[in-house]
């Protein structure tokens, strides 16, 4: 006979034995009675089931491994907030150092002894923050000057990653998309130009587009903006949306300029979650000056023994990404964040001239910018197959890999592609189990005896969403 006594939820129930197991989870209501944190832990944590392997995911830009003392340092922050400077002032100094090392990193000419920038959720925060300085610097000019500030627009490629739209429809400014080709796979300056007007609060290049691995030419925009603005008499500027670059150029090409050291470069932001090799969330915003981070947007704090600069869109936020970046800075040093980059650019590499060499396979592009890459089916490999890339995505994560296939951006959006992100964590060797996978995949598909149906939907023309879209931060197909 069961002793119901035991099913209640208290220090005696066991957590399979419990009411609680028998019952769905909450959905809509709040449950009337508490239980034992053992039950809850395992409740939360079983719903949490990672769907795959996070080191398997070659999907995400974004950090799944740090080292233990600083996921050791992270945990022991979990409960600071960052905003509490008058009880953890030393965490907004540390954020300062962290700004000051990015604005270095970006050679940054600013003489202060605290750069300006800010700490954000993500680089779509930082993206936010400069945009939105960008396009308050303008309308101050404008106002001074008596003319209208009502119709403003930002000029970028169509490969621009979705917190622009964000941008563009959050604070109603006008998005110029400069279309991309397969020709010409990066933002075209000229083309760029040609979109300006005296209401362009900014021209965005993008170091590491999302969608293809490569870098936009910040330097010759930069060189024939000057020309544009001389001409013009506008000073439209740059902001380099460097999410992923901004953690790989310093280090793998010093020599490459795209940031402070081009005149017109006002603003970068970066994903501190992405090759800063930090957990999420953590992004960064740096400005080449005080003087073009608007007054109305920043406070100052005197109380640290010097101007500290707040800026952002949230107010409470975690502190520990700090901590853990300040650690990655001290821990690794430009040397070791050099060793890491250098390896998963090797590792991208590989990975990039073996399925180059793939029957089916052709490369976007010969060039590797970044630590990722995408390929495409060959056009006549791809008339007859039976396949589709969405299926090669499919056996794969049958496998435990998450690879995803998408359509390119509009204009050669009948492009599908799929595309391996490479981060701190992926060895040689998991490389070379990919590849077998990717083997074996393919050999299994061409045995098919009929066309599968992402290939007769293809046939049909009929653009096929993929399931990952959602996952990995691609623009959805929305309405615009
Ligand atoms: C990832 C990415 C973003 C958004 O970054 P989060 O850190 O995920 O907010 C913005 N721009 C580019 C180019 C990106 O790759």
């Amino acid at each position: 006979m069961k002793d119901f006594s035991l099913r209640e939820g208290d220090a005696k129930t066991s957590i399979f034995g419990s009411d609680e197991m028998l019952k769905p989870s909450p959905v809509e209501r709040i449950p009337d009675a508490p239980t034992t944190p053992e039950i809850a832990y395992q409740m939360v944590k079983d719903e949490t089931f990672a769907q795959t392997q996070p080191r398997l995911n070659l999907a995400t830009f974004v950090t799944t491994y740090m080292d233990k003392y600083a996921t050791k340092l992270m945990n022991e922050a979990i409960n600071i907030n960052y905003i509490d400077e008058t009880e953890y002032p030393r965490i907004a100094v540390m954020n300062a150092k962290c700004i000051n090392i990015m604005a270095n990193l970006w050679n940054s000419p600013e003489e202060a002894k605290w750069k300006s920038g800010a700490v954000a959720i993500g680089s779509s925060e930082a993206c936010m923050l400069g945009g939105v300085a960008a396009w308050l610097r303008w309308r101050k000019k404008r106002q001074a000057q008596g003319k209208p500030t009502d119709k403003p627009n930002f000029v970028i490629s169509a490969a621009y990653q979705i917190v622009w739209e964000k941008f563009a429809q959050l604070w109603q400014i006008e998005m110029r998309e400069v279309p991309l080709t397969l020709d010409k796979p990066t933002l075209d300056p000229e083309a760029a130009l040609k979109m300006c007007d005296e209401n362009t609060i900014c021209i965005v290049p993008i170091e590491g587009v999302t969608w293809t691995g490569l870098n936009d030419d910040v330097e010759r925009l930069d060189h024939l903006l000057d020309e544009y603005n001389k001409k013009t008499g506008y000073d439209i500027p740059i902001h380099v949306d460097a999410a992923s670059g901004g953690f790989i150029l310093p280090f793998l090409d010093p020599h490459k300029k795209w940031d402070f050291r081009l005149k017109w470069v006002l603003s970068i932001s970066t994903s501190g979650h992405k090759f800063g090799l930090v957990y999420p969330g953590l992004g960064w915003v740096v400005w080449r000056d005080k003087k073009y981070l608007p007054d109305e947007m920043s406070f100052s704090v005197n109380y640290l023994g010097a101007d500290i600069t707040q800026v952002g869109l949230n107010f409470s936020r975690p502190a520990a990404q700090i901590l853990g970046q300040y650690y990655q800075f001290i821990r690794l040093g430009f040397q070791g964040y050099k060793a890491i980059q250098y390896n998963s650019m090797q590792i991208t590499q590989y990975l990039h001239d073996e399925i180059g060499k793939m029957k089916p396979f052709v490369n976007y592009s010969d060039r590797v910018e970044n630590p990722l890459f995408i390929w495409y089916m060959h056009p006549d490999y791809a008339k007859s197959a039976k396949w589709t890339l969405y299926d090669l995505q499919d056996r794969l994560r049958q496998s435990g890999w998450m690879v995803p296939a998408y359509s390119l951006p509009q204009n050669i959006e009948s492009c599908v592609v799929m595309r391996i992100v490479v981060r701190q964590g992926f060895s040689r060797d998991m490389a070379d189990m990919l590849l077998k996978d990717i083997n074996d995949a393919v050999a299994d598909l061409e045995k098919l005896e009929y066309p599968t149906t992402t290939r007769i939907a293809q046939e049909k023309n009929i653009a096929v969403e993929s399931t990952l879209f959602t996952h990995t931060g691609y623009r959805c197909k929305c309405k615009k």
